[in-house]
């Protein structure tokens, strides 16, 4: 055997190798046709070189057309084995190509085998010899001149290729490039290799192994995409692997069971959990209804509320129900259902449930702890208002006593100031003074505790009030001091109507305007502007005065009874006033906030009801 033939062999083993491996491939997994397509489409090329191990051996050319004739049958079948390959590879549909093909190579194989008219092959013989281009070799082989057939094959061989090109650039473009890559490495190999086997047969240079080496090329690149494939699946299978286990031990861990119904509540599945919470084996409900477990009290409900989700795609709904145990007691339990019928995986109605016994335990406990505290705020709130109402009861009947005794007093120091003053020493003048002042004082503290308990002591029945009344009534009766002072008021020119007490809206308006002009700047004259907003529910009534002011962190507390600011000497007062216009606001249902800053005046907004609202 010459030493040229060695390549060959090499290449014929690991020919039949890969041909042999991608077999077994196929048999494991017949649902793949591509191993075997891929298998036969190696196999040939091994025969083929296996043939031109032959060729360099034949020592004239009638035995190298022998030989000839054979590899010509080997590559005839390799192409369309190779064509089927691709079929298989690109997953293609359209089948014309690939029949006109391996029709064209048969035809072919049949004339190489059979012709002897020197169709395939002339008589001329060609023996080649060439210098080997490595080892100064002197190499010599014995072939026949290529008939007409043989010159068309070689045609066809190209424009086959050139076809099998195209289809791989299709797969790239349309369907998947990353599969088409390796394909059209391959078929691009091949095509140079074909070629310039072509130019060596028709002796344009000499060159050995050409096509070997190209059919070797694009058996190796196939052969690792397809190995390259295999180990992905092998590896996804075993990602899904798994990935199926954590699911299952997800499942089997979590508080809440499982389950998948048919739409006519037959159960399919059932997670394993179920045990530990309601005894049962999935086992033992597969296949019975779904309704079996439902408590027969509760199983009218359950049921609509099933068809209903199962007229609805894609629904979910959240149930609770009494759930049966394997031992026959029943468990309370919240399921969510949704409807998955039209999910090809599911096929049905899946839900999952947990046991809420807990949750009802704390549940009722929580309800018969609200009712003790609704009955012991309704006991408390009952005794505060028993209590409230005596003490406004004693506030009222201690200044209504005093009332008489102070004015006896009050009385008879008038009598002696305007008649037996005179007698009196100068320091006895002026105790006397603070004696009449005091009494005054007290008087007005009477007065205004008793008008404040009389608040609470009057009857409301809440009627449309027009606050242009009011405010009219509300004027005149601070007419004195309005002229004392010289005060502008400025009233919008129509106050609206609102829901509440006639009454007790001149006690309000009486008392922010008398502060107004009470708490004015010395050396400037008071300017009051109100001002009305109104929403669907509620008017809004500013007073707003250029006074004194009041610092923000007394803003509530002169809301409270007795809380003054200032002297009796600066600003005479009782502290009672604003507590009785909140106290008269809150009877109405409405409210009273200031606005202001010290020295920059204060906006007093009252919130009543509007009269439509009520
Ligand atoms: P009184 O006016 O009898 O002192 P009120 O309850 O009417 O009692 O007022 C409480 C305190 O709020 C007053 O002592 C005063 O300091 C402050 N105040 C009320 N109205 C005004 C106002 N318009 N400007 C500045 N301070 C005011």
């Amino acid at each position: 055997m010459t030493i040229l033939s060695i390549p060959a062999l090499i290449m014929a083993v690991v020919a039949f190798y890969i041909s042999g491996y991608h077999l077994l491939i196929y048999f494991r997994r017949p649902e793949s046709r591509v191993d075997l397509t891929f298998a036969f489409t190696a196999l040939c090329i091994g025969f083929y070189d296996v043939c031109c191990v032959a060729l360099y051996n034949a020592t004239s050319p009638l035995e190298g057309v022998q030989i000839q004739r054979w590899q010509l049958i080997s590559l005839s079948f390799l192409s369309i084995s190779y064509v089927w390959f691709v079929v298989d590879y690109t997953s293609m549909k359209s089948r014309f190509g690939p029949w006109f093909f391996s029709g064209v190579f048969i035809i072919f194989a049949l004339i190489g085998f059979f012709d002897k008219s020197g169709l395939a092959w002339t008589d001329q013989s060609l023996i080649k010899n060439f210098q080997f281009p490595f080892f100064g070799w002197d190499i010599t082989y014995y072939e026949m001149e290529f008939g007409k057939a043989m010159l068309w094959e070689a045609f066809m061989l190209m424009v086959f290729y050139l076809y099998l090109y195209l289809v791989a650039v299709h797969f790239y473009w349309n369907k998947n490039p990353k599969r088409a890559k390796p394909l059209a490495l391959a078929i691009g190999i091949f095509f140079l290799g074909m070629t310039e086997d072509v130019s060596v047969a028709l002796g344009y240079y000499s060159f050995i192994y050409t096509i070997e080496y190209a059919f070797m090329g694009m058996v190796l690149v196939m052969a690792y995409t397809l190995s390259s494939e295999i180990v992905e699946r092998t590896k996804i299978k075993q990602e899904l692997r798994d990935s199926e286990a954590k699911h299952k031990t997800m499942i089997a861990n979590i508080s809440d069971v499982i389950a998948i119904l048919g739409t006519d509540s037959t159960i399919k599945y059932k997670s394993p959990n179920i045990e530990k919470w309601f005894d049962w084996l999935p086992d033992d409900l597969i296949d019975s209804k779904g309704w079996d477990t439902v408590h027969p009290d509760d199983l009218e409900r359950i049921q609509k509320e099933f068809f209903d989700l199962l007229d609805q795609d894609g629904s979910v709904k959240t149930v609770e129900y009494r759930y049966k145990c394997k031992d026959g007691s029943y468990k309370p339990i919240e399921l969510t259902a949704v409807n998955l019928t039209k999910d090809s995986t599911i096929n049905g109605i899946l839900t999952n449930y947990h046991d809420i016994t807990e949750r009802k335990k704390a549940e009722t406990e929580i309800r018969t702890l609200n009712r003790d505290l609704e009955l012991r705020v309704h006991q408390r709130t009952v005794q505060l208002e028993e209590a409230n109402k005596e003490l406004e009861d004693f506030v009222y009947s201690v200044s209504h006593d005093l009332r008489a005794p102070l004015r006896s007093i009050s009385g008879f120091a008038e009598i002696i100031d305007r008649r037996h003053k005179a007698s009196l020493n100068e320091e006895g003048q002026h105790y006397f003074d603070n004696i009449v002042k005091a009494g005054r004082q007290m008087g007005d503290l009477i007065d205004d505790l008793l008008q404040f308990s009389r608040l609470g002591r009057k009857a409301i029945k809440p009627e449309p009030v027009a606050l242009d009344d009011v405010v009219k009534s509300a004027t005149e009766t601070l007419a004195d001091i309005i002229k004392k002072t010289d005060a502008r008021i400025n009233i919008p020119e129509q106050m609206p109507v609102i829901q509440g007490d006639m009454t007790l809206a001149i006690h309000i308006f009486v008392n922010l305007l008398e502060n107004a002009l009470k708490y004015r700047k010395p050396n400037e004259l008071p300017i009051i502007d109100m001002g009305v907003e109104a929403d669907n529910r509620y008017v809004e009534i500013s007073i707003a005065d250029n006074g004194i002011g009041i610092e923000s962190e007394y803003h509530d507390k002169i809301f409270k009874m007795f809380q003054r600011l200032h002297s009796q000497a600066d600003y005479p007062g009782t502290g009672i006033g604003l507590a009785a216009v909140k106290k008269a606001l809150q009877m109405m249902g409405g409210e009273v906030f200031v606005e202001s800053e010290l020295g920059k005046g204060s906006v007093f907004k009252v919130r009543l009801l509007k009269a439509t609202a009520a």
